[in-house]
């Protein structure tokens, strides 16, 4: 991968899609755009468990303020992990090895992606 993923989140069900590429995905009748990318304004706890890697997170997970998906970036792969509101904040990867990190956050209606490389 290029570390070029794109993210894309249905404002209208919640369904989360990832591209490496150029793609124009369509959700409930009505046209994706990518998420609006940030700078990571929070920084996960990453530690090793049974041979995994757990990345955990400080946030809320209300109904209205949550992770929606955790998106890990490898040279060879990417892996989507979906959340869900009040789901702990966290997930296990296999590994994280010059991956990029890429945290959906939706809140309000608002959703964005934060980008953080590991
Ligand atoms: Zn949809």
């Amino acid at each position: 991968m290029k570390n070029n993923l794109k993210i894309y989140c249905c404002p209208v069900c919640g369904s989360i899609a990832i591209a490496s590429g150029n793609m124009k995905p369509c959700c409930c009748g009505d046209a994706l755009m990518a998420l609006p990318e940030k700078a990571a304004a929070t920084t996960p706890a990453i530690s090793e468990m049974d041979g995994e890697m757990l990345i955990e997170y400080n946030v809320p997970m209300t109904k209205s303020d949550y992770i929606a998906a955790v998106a890990v970036e490898r040279y060879d792969r990417v892996v989507l992990i979906p959340l869900f509101p009040e789901q702990a904040p966290q997930v296990r990867i296999a590994d994280t090895t010059r991956a990029t990190l890429y945290t959906v956050f939706r809140r309000n209606g608002e959703a964005w992606a934060e980008k953080l490389a590991l």
